[in-house]
Formats: structure tokens, C-alpha cells, sequence
């Protein structure tokens, strides 16, 4: 079968996070999480299902954008895109008239993560097969084939690509054993949200300790004082073992990133995340140097636009942990072209997760390069937000603070289509029922 794309149609779907505060951090006060969802129909009746994260307003936004590029979808047959894939992904990226609106960053490119995401979901369904393990299944070639080279040559090449692929081959049956047996490490940052109480921080902490967590996320960055009083409080709680991350959310100018996060050095983090502009790599090399003495490494990813500025993030060792996006970069392809990167150069890929659907998608990216890529799980884990998972038809399994590779075919991103309709903005009953408060 051809699988011949007949339509696309895309919703603005927006969870009211924002009135418990659950997303809260020093940048992003009150966000409602939301998504651009994609469903591409086809003429054997198979759907792919697809997604973008956005944090409420502006959801409209990426929707017209993806149905500025929908007519590059419909018409072609799920065949015809794969046995080119990186043609159809440079068709998409590199439109002659919409690339003006990117290139490759911003709305344009979320929305095209959105289609790729469902294209990708469409192929893993048409085989039978979770995404990781169609990933993992197909040969070098194949996968190098996916990957849209241009402006990143000169950091890797295709050659070398299928080099690692290559090496990798050996074990990977037995690491593809141990990822069913055991899961993918992950860590969490449901505890300690900004705008949490203290109180309710010390519960969710218990909590989450006493179901087997060992890996801990802290928002930082509105207030040095509060952040000490909160980062003591958890260290007190994990005790000196286990792992503490801070996360700061862009808060910071460079020079006073460095001299906030060394006045929270005693309480150990293993990173510090985003702590200025996401496209300041300079800057973020200079943290990196600054705080290395200290033992603190740092963060980033969520808000890296493309391969691009992940290429000179590494090549200015600006980062010493990567943070893939599963929404953010164009869909597999791309993040594909940034796992092979960070292998070469040598740094550890630690995906962010959370928000709507984001741990569904990033599980199958994480495990692929585990088994594929950089088979190692050194200083490694996944990012875990525990909600919204419940209008997922395949939610994410974790057991024991680990991520179960997901056995449904496809990239784990179909919403159920109750929770589509009641959470469609602004027509759907969650959000009149607020509306009209
Ligand atoms: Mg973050």
C-alpha cells in the first residue's frame, strides 16, 4: 500500500495548567500548556498523528502556520516521502517563499516539527512498530538518509555519521534487551515547580523519593534568597546522593548567571540549565568555564532553534549536556543529525520532556540513541513531568524512575479525541466553563 496522504488537519489544544501553577518557572510564570495537533489522513484509512508544544497564547499562531505548509503534505504517498526523506524535509524547510519566516527557527519551524512529527508517527504505524524500534531496525544508510546535512559538514559529516552507526551495530542487541528489561533512566521536575509552596515542594519530594526517584529538578532564578531557602530544603530532603539539577529558564545576563549560581554551589547541582539567552553560545561558553571549577556543568536545548546552533554550542563546548527537543528541532531528522553530533563530540544527551506529549515523543529519540548511538548511559537520563499523560492513547510507563520502552506502534503522540474536543481552544467545554467564570 501507498499510503497516500488525502488531508491534514490541524487543532489548537490548550490545557489550563496555569491555575495550579504546574509549568511555572522564572520566565514563564503562567503558562497553559498546549499543542498544535496534526492528524494526516490517508486513503487506506491509517492516520499519523503529530504535535507541537506551545505554553498557551500564540497556539494560533503555529496552527496557521501548519496549514501554510499543508499543501506540501497532502497529495503524497507515505512511500514517495520516506524513500527521500531528507528531500521532503529540506522541501519543507527550505520552501523558496516560507523559508523567509524561519529559517529552520521560530513558528515556521515548530509547525513543520508538527507535521514531521505525525509523518514520522504515520511510518512507525505503517510498519507495525514504536518509532525507537523502527528507528533502531533500520540500517546506517537508512537512517543517514533521513538527515539533512547542509551547514553542519563541517562538525560532522556524512561519512562519519554512518561511521558511528556503524561501530555501534556491536551490542546492540544486548542493549536493546537491556532497555526492555530495565528502562531508560529519567529524572523528575514535577517536585518543585516555581510557583509551589514550600509545604507542597516537601510533599511531592517525599513522594517522589519514596516511588524511586534519585534525580531531582529545581526552577531557580526570581529570587536568590528563595532559591537558597529552596535548594537547601531539597538537598535536605533527596541527602547528599542523589542528583540535583537547577534550572533557571533563561533568567540571567552572563556575569550574573555566574555569580548566582556559584552562591548556589554548596548545595551541589550537577547542572545549571538554560541560565541566559538560548541563542547567546558565547555566553553559555563563558558560564561553562566559569562554573567548571565548581563542579557544575551546563544545560541546553529546549529553545535551540536548529542542528545549526547545536553544531557551535558543541564546537564551542559552550554546553556539557545536550537537550534535545522533540517539537522544537525539526522532528526526527533533525534531532537524529544532533544525537550523531554530540556523540562525535563526545557529550551526553539528557532530552527535556514535560509539557503536553513531550515525554510520549522524546522516549523513542532517547532510546534510539542509547541502543544506536552513543551506547552508554553515563552521566545520562530523560527529563519526566508527571501530568497530562492521561489524554494520551499510549501514555508514557514508568516504573521504578525509568522509562519503558513503548510497545504501540507509532511516536506515542494520539491524543484521545475526547480530551481533543472537551480541551479545543477557545470552543471546547474546559475552556468556556473558564471563560464564562
Ligand atoms: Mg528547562
Amino acid at each position: 500500500m501507498l499510503h497516500k496522504i488525502t488531508s491534514l488537519t490541524v487543532r489548537d489544544v490548550r490545557f489550563p495548567t496555569s491555575l495550579e501553577q504546574h509549568g511555572s518557572d522564572a520566565m514563564h510564570t503562567d503558562p497553559d500548556y498546549s499543542v498544535a495537533y496534526v492528524v494526516l489522513d490517508t486513503d487506506c484509512g491509517l492516520k499519523g498523528f503529530g504535535l507541537t508544544f506551545t505554553v498557551g497564547k500564540g497556539t494560533e499562531i503555529v496552527v496557521c502556520a501548519v496549514e501554510a505548509v499543508a499543501g506540501l503534505v497532502v497529495g503524497k504517498s507515505l512511500q514517495e516521502i520516506v524513500s527521500d526523506f531528507r528531500g521532503f524535509y529540506r522541501l519543507l524547510t527550505s520552501d523558496g517563499q516560507m523559508r523567509w519566516l524561519g529559517p529552520e527557527k521560530g513558528v515556521i519551524h515548530l509547525a513543520i516539527a508538527a507535521v514531521l512529527n505525525a509523518v514520522w508517527d504515520l511510518w512507525a504505524r505503517a510498519e507495525g512498530k514504536p518509532l525507537w524500534k523502527l528507528l533502531v531496525d533500520m540500517d546506517p544508510k537508512q537512517i543517514v538518509s533521513c538527515i539533512d546535512f547542509r551547514y553542519i559538514t563541517d562538525a560532522l559529516t556524512e561519512e562519519e555519521a554512518v561511521e558511528i552507526l556503524v561501530k555501534a551495530q556491536e551490542g546492540k542487541q544486548r542493549r536493546e534487551e537491556h532497555m526492555l528489561k530495565e528502562g531508560y533512566p529519567a529524572y523528575t521536575t514535577s517536585c518543585a515547580w516555581l510557583g509551589y509552596s514550600d509545604q507542597l515542594l516537601k510533599q511531592l519530594c517525599t513522594d517522589a523519593l519514596k516511588s524511586g526517584w534519585t534525580k531531582f529538578k529545581v526552577k531557580v532564578g526570581a529570587d536568590l534568597e528563595d532559591d537558597k531557602r529552596r535548594c537547601r530544603l531539597m538537598r535536605q530532603m533527596i541527602g547528599p546522593d542523589n542528583t540535583l539539577m537547577i534550572d533557571a529558564n533563561q533568567r540571567w545576563d552572563v556575569a550574573e548567571a555566574i555569580s548566582w549560581v556559584s552562591s548556589l554551589a554548596e548545595f551541589k547541582p550537577l547542572w545549571v540549565e538554560e541560565p541566559t539567552s538560548p541563542d547567546d553560545i558565547l555566553g553559555h561558553a563563558a558560564i561553562s568555564k566559569a562554573l567548571a571549577p565548581l563542579g557544575i556543568g551546563v544545560a541546553t536545548g529546549e529553545q535551540c532553534h536548529n542542528r545549526v546552533m547545536f553544531k557551535q554550542f558543541l564546537q564551542a563546548s559552550a554546553l556539557q549536556f545536550v537537550q534535545i527537543d522533540s517539537c522544537r528541532l525539526g522532528s526526527v531528522n533533525e534531532n537524529l543529525a544532533v544525537l550523531l553530533m554530540a556523540h562525535k563530540f563526545q557529550v551526553p544527551v539528557c532530552p527535556h520532556a514535560g509539557g503536553v506529549g513531550l515525554c510520549e515523543l522524546v522516549q523513542h529519540l532517547i532510546l534510539f540513541d542509547y541502543i544506536c548511538v552513543s551506547g552508554s548511559l553515563g552521566n545520562r537520563m530523560c527529563e519526566y513531568v508527571d501530568h497530562l499523560h492521561e489524554h494520551f492513547t499510549s501514555p508514557v510507563v514508568i516504573h521504578d524512575a525509568h522509562y519503558m520502552p513503548p510497545k504501540d506502534p507509532g511516536y506515542s503522540c494520539e491524543m484521545l479525541e475526547s480530551s481533543v474536543q472537551s480541551h479545543q481552544y477557545p470552543e471546547g467545554d474546559v475552556w468556556t466553563l473558564i471563560m464564562n467564570k
